[in-house]
């Protein structure tokens, strides 16, 4: 029976170790927090997944949520008026031909690592670093690095081509409450981009204790929306979340009446660089390690793709597994393997990155279009379940123009 060792328990590692056990290997998974530890902690994600996404893991059986998780049905945009910034100088909203949902990692990682342990999976807690990555190697036929954030995904070099920021681009913030008056007609990711400020997102999600709604913030840094260095309790978190609504989405405040937090867990306040990595790290042995999702690609939060492409990384990596049947996991292996993740993950990290810059008129004509086009509000919406569907209208001014052409004396 191969051996496959995977450090991290996160969406990318459990999903490949469950979808390993499935297959007969032998899966041993180390990470550094108990279920039980994860549940008491503190939020970590918005974890928005769309249908794609959630395909991976109802192919799993791991959907275990699915009927109990509010079902996100669309996205709309909206942008304050520069000068009356109280009202939106446009705002428009389109379904999703399929639901996205989100489920509380806080939930959702414990259960699977359970179901991990009841597939026969060895699980394992450890904070891996070096010395424990030589001896995982040394005893398995490959070994995974799942780490996500973890400090120990710095031993993954730097690509230094791929990598465009060399500091965070937001000030990132999540609170999550109980108490919003729902979206109508239809749930939503509700965007609302200030320009020059940030962007503040909010929508439906399942926490420990049932259906709540995430609110996600991104300040531009040294803005007015980074402002969360002097908050020191939860209670002071909702506060702040609810001053920054209530100055710069105005028009989203009204649902806010009657908020209260999730749990004193449901806050969360910090800033990392997107960064790309090599994929293959070489341990002193001359072993090699293999990097996967957050560990390799990390992204902003601010297109809400993390956990959609770590489950997209973990099938990736689980068809090249398997089709390597009994032959060696070599460097090369390895390599092309992650090219084949990167052929999708690197448009995804073109599309994210074009959002954390100021948009070029271009993208400013096409979100203004959309609100008189239901096919180019439906477009965009749509393609946050691919990002590769935003090429070429999204990255070029005269494709662009084009496509809100075409579709406007549609309209019209
Ligand atoms: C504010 C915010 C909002 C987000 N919103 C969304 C969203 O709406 N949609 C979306 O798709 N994505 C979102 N993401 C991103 C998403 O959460 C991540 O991309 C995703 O969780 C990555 O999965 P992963 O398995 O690679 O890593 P993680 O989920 O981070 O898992 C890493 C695992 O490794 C373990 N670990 C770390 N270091 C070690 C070590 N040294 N030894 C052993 N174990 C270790 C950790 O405990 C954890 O179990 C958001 C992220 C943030 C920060």
């Amino acid at each position: 029976m191969r051996r496959i060792a995977i450090v991290g328990a996160g969406q990318a590692g459990l999903q490949l170790g469950l979808g390993l056990l499935a297959q007969g290997y032998h899966v041993s998974l180390t990470t550094n927090r108990t279920g039980e530890q994860v549940r008491a902690g503190k939020v970590m994600s918005s974890q928005c997944m769309f249908n794609t996404s959630l395909q991976t893991e109802r192919d799993l059986g791991l959907n275990f949520w699915e009927d109990q998780c509010p079902a996100v049905e669309g996205i709309g945009l909206a942008v304050p008026d520069p000068v009356h910034p109280d009202r939106p100088a446009f705002q428009w909203s389109a379904r999703l031909e399929r639901y996205a949902q989100a489920v509380d990692q806080r939930l959702k990682m414990p259960a699977w690592m359970d179901e991990f342990e009841r597939r026969g999976g060895e699980l394992i807690i450890q904070d891996v670093g070096l010395a424990e990555l030589e001896t995982l190697s040394a005893s398995h036929d490959l070994t995974l690095l799942a780490a996500g954030k973890g400090e120990v995904v710095n031993l993954f070099a730097r690509d230094t081509e791929r990598t465009v920021f060399q500091q965070p681009q937001r000030a990132l913030a999540l609170t999550y409450v109980k108490g919003m008056t729902p979206m109508s007609p239809y749930s939503r990711v509700a965007f609302n981009l200030v320009p020059g400020v940030g962007e503040y997102f909010v929508f439906p999600a399942l926490t420990l204790s049932g259906p709540c709604e995430i609110m996600v913030f991104e300040g531009i840094p040294g803005g007015p929306m980074d402002c969360w260095q002097d908050v020191t309790s939860p209670e002071q978190h909702l506060e702040r979340s609810l001053e920054i609504v209530r100055r710069f989405a105005p028009w989203e405040a009204e649902r806010c009446q009657n908020l209260e937090l999730t749990d004193a867990g449901g806050v969360l306040a910090g800033r990392f660089t997107p960064m790309v990595r090599k994929p293959v790290l070489r341990l002193p042995s001359g072993r090699p390690v293999f990097g996967m999702a957050d560990a390799l690609v990390v992204n902003d939060p601010i297109t809400g793709q993390g956990s959609n492409n770590a489950a997209k990384c973990s099938k990736v990596y689980l068809e090249a597994i398997l089709a390597q049947g009994d032959a060696a996991f070599t460097p090369d292996w390895m390599h092309r393997t992650f090219e084949r993740y990167w052929d999708y993950a690197g448009e995804v990290v073109k599309w994210t990155n074009s959002l954390l810059t100021p948009p070029p008129p271009h993208i400013l004509d096409l979100l203004g279009a959309a609100s008189q086009s239901q096919a180019i509000a439906s477009n965009i919406v749509n393609a946050f379940d691919d990002p590769r569907r935003f090429a070429p209208w999204w990255f070029e001014a005269d494709a662009c123009q084009t496509f809100i052409r075409e579709h406007l004396s549609q309209a019209a």
